[in-house]
């Protein structure tokens, strides 16, 4: 007899951006040159003193397990930081660490639904949420985000989603993969229709502070909300952290307990000096997140016009994150073959929008998070290749 597996683990999907990483370092290994825009992380060190205060507790000590549900400095610090950027009153025994934003995806999503149950999730939208909903064995409802809506979905549609079977709802703006935002108005309208529901809410904030001009609202703020809204942020996009695996949330009263024991049956806890490099990250000098943000929007100025000078590629202006999503259905080729010729044929690894969801075909993401000489680079590639089809 053969050793199984189960159904669940059938289920679970992937991200594309770590398969189209792998492809692009095999190609690089065969002495081919390689732009990367396909992975999602930015292309800054983490902040000196952040990874001082990290290198400081660990020659302390701190490396050893801790509390599970986060060190209390940092769940004050992580309050405080909530408090003040989103003006949520915030009791820190609500606030939970985890390795990374991710978990809390994860765990929110087997805490709250299983089968015969319904999670909502956008659509383009960050492939994590589709993978944890089939694998707890709910049943996943795309809400398609509209180009025309600068990648905001529409309230009406998502209202129709809405129903009896509906557990969870997730939203996320900035967006990845668009950098779409969500008008106030629409999102007050959102947390209307919901507040007639049972359902939780998953606000995937985790590129809050990566916004232009733009102020990206969390539908938490809006009265009765914030009692069933798990509000998510973290470290990785916002201070350049993303290898050391921690994010935080503020979760409702009623979730801390399960989480606590999904994070403690799974990873024990975030390691100590970790967050304490998270506590300098959240209480020190903000200018290197600044400094960040500016150099993202210089890339973004360059690279959508850049886009739209391409025929066939029409880009719409994102308002946040690092990702532009240019529609590319005009081209002669669909934009999975697009995406697997450009790494193979022009040496620029970028993403299908398909691997965000059935709404995102006709799309390619690009990620900005690389140098604007990069970025020049590859518009020059995608260009000559796409005079040549
Ligand atoms: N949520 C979104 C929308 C993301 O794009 C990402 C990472 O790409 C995450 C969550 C996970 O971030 P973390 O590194 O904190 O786990």
């Amino acid at each position: 007899m053969r050793p199984a597996l189960t159904d669940a683990v059938g289920r679970l999907g992937t991200e594309g951006a770590f398969a189209v990483l792998a492809r692009a370092r095999a190609l690089e290994a065969t002495g081919r040159d390689v732009i990367h825009l396909e992975i999602g992380e930015p292309d800054f060190e983490t902040p000196e003193h952040v990874a001082e205060a990290g290198i400081a507790a660990i020659r302390a000590g701190e490396t050893h397990y801790c509390q599970t549900a986060g060190l209390p400095v940092l769940r004050e610090a992580a309050a405080a930081s909530i408090a003040a950027s989103r003006g949520l009153p915030i009791d820190p025994e609500r606030v939970l660490v985890a390795t990374g934003a991710k978990p809390f995806l994860f765990f929110t999503v087997l805490a709250t639904a299983g089968p015969g149950d319904e999670v909502i999730y956008p659509d383009p939208g960050f492939p994590i949420y589709e993978s944890a909903v089939r694998f707890a064995g709910a049943t996943p409802v795309p809400l398609p985000l509209r180009e025309e809506r600068g990648f905001s979905f529409d309230p009406d549609e998502l209202e129709s989603l809405l129903g009896d079977r509906t557990r969870l709802v997730i939203l996320n703006a900035p967006q990845n993969p668009t950098g779409g935002v969500v008008p106030e108005a629409d999102l007050r309208r959102a947390a209307e229709a919901i507040l007639q529901t049972p359902a939780w809410v998953l606000s995937d904030e985790v590129y809050r502070r990566i916004t232009y001009d733009v102020d990206a609202l969390s539908i938490a703020t809006v009265p009765g909300m914030l009692e069933r809204t798990l509000v998510l942020d973290g470290f990785s996009k916002t201070f350049a952290m993303t290898g050391w695996r921690m994010g935080y949330a503020a979760v409702p009263e009623e979730l801390v307990d399960p989480l606590v024991r999904l994070i403690v049956n799974s990873t024990s806890c975030v390691p100590p000096f970790a967050q304490l490099a998270g506590v300098a990250a959240l209480e020190g000098p903000q200018d290197a997140v600044t400094a960040m943000v500016a150099e993202f929007r210089r890339r973004r100025d360059y690279l959508v016009p850049a886009l739209n000078g391409i025929p066939g590629v029409r880009c719409i202006e994102p308002g946040g994150a690092f990702y532009a999503f240019p529609n590319v259905s005009e081209l002669p080729i669909d934009a999975d073959e697009l995406a697997d010729r450009l790494l193979d044929e022009a040496g620029v690894a970028l993403l299908a929008g398909s691997s965000f969801g059935q709404h995102g075909i006709d799309h390619l993401r690009i990620s900005y998070a690389s140098s604007l000489a990069n970025l020049e680079d590859a518009v020059g590639r995608i260009t000559a290749f796409v005079e040549s089809l």
